[in-house]
């Protein structure tokens, strides 16, 4: 696997593969990585001759200081599973390389950065458009792959792709979950004992609320998995949502004929941990 430090070096990787017109499979994370990103890699393994990961962690989309601050960080161990899932390469940039100046680029996504994510870190996602946008131009990919975990950051890129007319397309692959349900994140490993363990309620409540969607209104369905989840007297919603897959609009009710997906915001203690479920299984 090659280790990629520099944008310079990063260019004429990318313009080998280019010549021998290799379609290249691009992952971007922020490291701490798990099967969840490592099954990005599978995707794009499968799709395409060259997969190339990278690992930055990105400061412009944090909204809160210590996040950022606390972000796990293991770049060692990261590269020994990168190279164990056969990954091609990883572009490790430094910060002062990405932002050799500031960005200072605002981003219009037509509104459905306005809810959920949008909502409550102003700023989130202009911050990731502004990372992703540049790793799209130095890595130039083909194909690039997000996880359906952050249902509305794969929104959000398909806008920006759109809006800025890249040549790249994206594909959304399926959460990954941990044997009891919680879906994989980095920020798991900063839970404590006790919110690790209560956490799967998450996944479980997302669950239940699907299988009552059929005799529950969407406001009956949205009150039950906050109390629910509330209840546990560890994890504490922030929101939980309806929207439908395309728009991000709000759904009345589970009948509109669109793909329903619930979307929730939980903290557990200091730790933010997000999750989602589609209504129409
Ligand atoms: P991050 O390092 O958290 O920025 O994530 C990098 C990529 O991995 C994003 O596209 C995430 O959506 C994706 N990802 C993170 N966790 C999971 C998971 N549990 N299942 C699938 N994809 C994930």
């Amino acid at each position: 696997m090659q280790v990629i430090y520099k944008i310079p070096e990063l260019a004429l990787y990318i313009e080998r593969l280019k010549k021998q017109n290799l379609e290249i499979g691009f992952v971007p994370t922020m490291g701490a990585l798990h099967e969840g990103h490592l099954s990005l890699i599978g995707n794009s393994k499968k799709r395409c001759p060259v997969t190339l990961t990278s690992i930055f962690v990105n400061p412009t989309q944090f909204n809160d200081p210590n996040d950022l601050k606390n972000y796990p960080r293991d770049l060692e161990t990261d590269l020994k599973k990168l190279a164990s899932a056969s990954c091609d390469a990883v572009f490790v940039p430094s910060e002062s390389d990405m932002y050799p100046e500031k960005d200072t680029r605002v981003f219009d996504f037509d509104g459905i950065d306005t809810l959920m994510e949008g909502e409550h870190r102003p700023g989130h996602f202009n911050g990731v458009a502004q990372i992703v946008s540049k790793l799209f131009d130095l890595v130039n990919p083909d194909v690039a792959f997000f996880g359906q975990k952050d249902f509305q950051q794969v929104a959000i890129i398909r806008k920006m792709v759109k809006k800025l007319n890249l040549n790249v397309q994206i594909v959304a692959c399926p959460i990954i979950r941990e044997t009891d349900g919680l879906a994989m994140s980095s920020r798991n490993l900063l839970l404590t004992e006790e919110h690790r363990k209560i956490a799967p309620l998450i996944h479980q409540t997302l669950m239940q609320a699907v299988a009552k969607s059929n005799g529950l209104s969407v406001p009956q369905i949205k009150s039950w998995v906050v109390e629910t989840i509330n209840q546990s007297g560890l994890l504490k919603v922030e929101y939980f949502e309806v929207v439908d897959d395309q728009q991000l609009i709000p759904s009345k009710t589970f009948k509109n004929g669109k793909n329903n997906i619930g979307c929730i915001a939980v903290w557990a203690g200091n730790i933010r941990l997000i999750d989602n479920i589609s209504f129409n299984l």
